[in-house]
């Protein structure tokens, strides 16, 4: 059991991030001092809705400048925090050097996060956002998994600096995590397993972050001949942010939560935009059949090798997500409501466009 004191201040990593945003305006609205570590302070573009959502709110808002590859850098930001948000790792699925641009960052920054943590007497709990990949790369994984569902006992075996070093980079970054946590018994550790985060940005000026780029493939024409019916979870960002709210001050949480609300694929997630979008926007109306994506996929997009279709294209996607209904009271949005923001914030942006 770890009680919170909601008059001391508390830590994010990572704070300009889409889903850290999201984190940090509930804690504010809550009236919390948020300590907020960011690459670069100075850059107004990455802080500026930050700054705004501190001035609309109770709380209070401060910046410190922190990289995961430096090593103790987010010792000062921790001074006087009992809980740290630790959000920063790099989400990416096109990089040229997974090592440099995922492995490490991930792993050597949950390492170096929490030395300051192990150094840092006043925290108590660390709530690690990691990832449903870090449970599972492919569809085919919840296939296999005990009873066709994904739970909190299953651990990402499948993925490899070769094969999907996102989900590995996940991976080894929540094991880390564990594995300090479990050296030491002043802070207790809860980790948030997200699937496909959507919703809007909190940032008015950015649309750079994956979940982002994903959203666009739905209104740019990239599906306009159909979809990849590719099992996955999706969760709404808001209902992220306050999954983790409540990981960092229920103090019976423990352990690591699925955070995904709804079971579903892409042809599915196209469906639900097309009554209001659908005669003004190239949306996906139907499934691209799997010889032709194992045929041609691998020329389109590397992601798509035959590997990958083979074992993610009609392979349903389930996840059990009752640990966090039961135990963090989470209840979570329509997907109707979460991809209709998520659209109609590009929309408005411009990043897509009517036809
Ligand atoms: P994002 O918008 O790209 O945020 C990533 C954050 O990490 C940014 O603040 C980024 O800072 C920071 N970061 C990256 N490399 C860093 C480094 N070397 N040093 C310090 N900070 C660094 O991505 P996101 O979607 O919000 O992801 C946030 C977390 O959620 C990640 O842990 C991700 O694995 C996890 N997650 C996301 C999803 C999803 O669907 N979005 C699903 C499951 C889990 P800069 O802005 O300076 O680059």
């Amino acid at each position: 059991m770890t009680q919170i004191d909601k008059s001391k201040p508390v830590m994010v990593t990572g704070a300009n991030g889409y889903v850290a945003s999201w984190i940090v305006k509930r804690l504010l609205d809550e009236g919390l001092t948020v300590h907020a570590a960011v690459r670069n302070p100075d850059d107004l573009n990455k802080v500026q809705h930050l700054i705004d959502a501190a001035n609309n709110s109770k709380g209070e808002i401060k910046f410190f400048k922190a990289d995961l590859l430096t090593p103790g850098a987010y010792t000062e930001a921790m001074q006087g925090c009992e809980l740290v948000y630790h959000t920063a790792s790099p989400f990416s699925t096109s990089v040229k050097d997974p090592q440099k641009e995922l492995i490490d960052p991930a792993l050597k920054g949950t390492e170096n996060v929490l030395n300051s943590v192990n150094e840092v007497e006043s925290v108590k709990r660390v709530v690690d956002t990691s990832s449903c990949a870090a449970i599972y790369t492919d569809a085919i994984d919840t296939v296999n998994a005990p009873g066709g569902v994904l739970t909190e006992d299953v651990w990402n075996t499948t993925s490899s600096l070769e094969y999907q070093p996102y989900s590995y980079s996940k991976t080894l970054a929540e094991q880390k995590a564990w594995e300090m946590n479990k050296k030491q018994d002043r802070w207790d550790l809860v980790t948030i397993n997200m699937s496909l985060v959507l919703g809007p940005e909190l940032n008015p000026k950015f649309t750079t972050s994956e979940s982002a780029n994903i959203m666009k493939m739905f209104g740019d024409g990239q599906m306009k001949m159909g979809a990849p019916k590719m099992g996955m979870g999706v969760v709404d960002v808001r209902d992220v942010a306050e999954a983790h709210f409540r990981a960092g001050f229920t103090p019976e949480a423990q352990g690591r939560y699925i955070t995904s609300a709804h079971n579903t694929d892409f042809v599915a997630l196209g469906a639900v935009l097309l009554p209001k979008y659908g005669d003004k926007f190239p949306l996906p109306k139907k499934a691209l059949p799997k010889w032709l994506l194992m045929v041609f996929g691998p020329m389109v997009n590397k992601l798509f090798s035959r590997k990958f279709v083979r074992n993610n294209v009609n392979v349903p996607w389930n996840a059990d997500n009752s640990k966090i209904k039961r135990e963090l009271g989470m209840t979570f949005r329509p997907l109707k409501e979460t991809m209709e923001d998520s659209f109609q914030m590009l929309i408005d942006q411009g990043a897509i466009k009517a036809k």
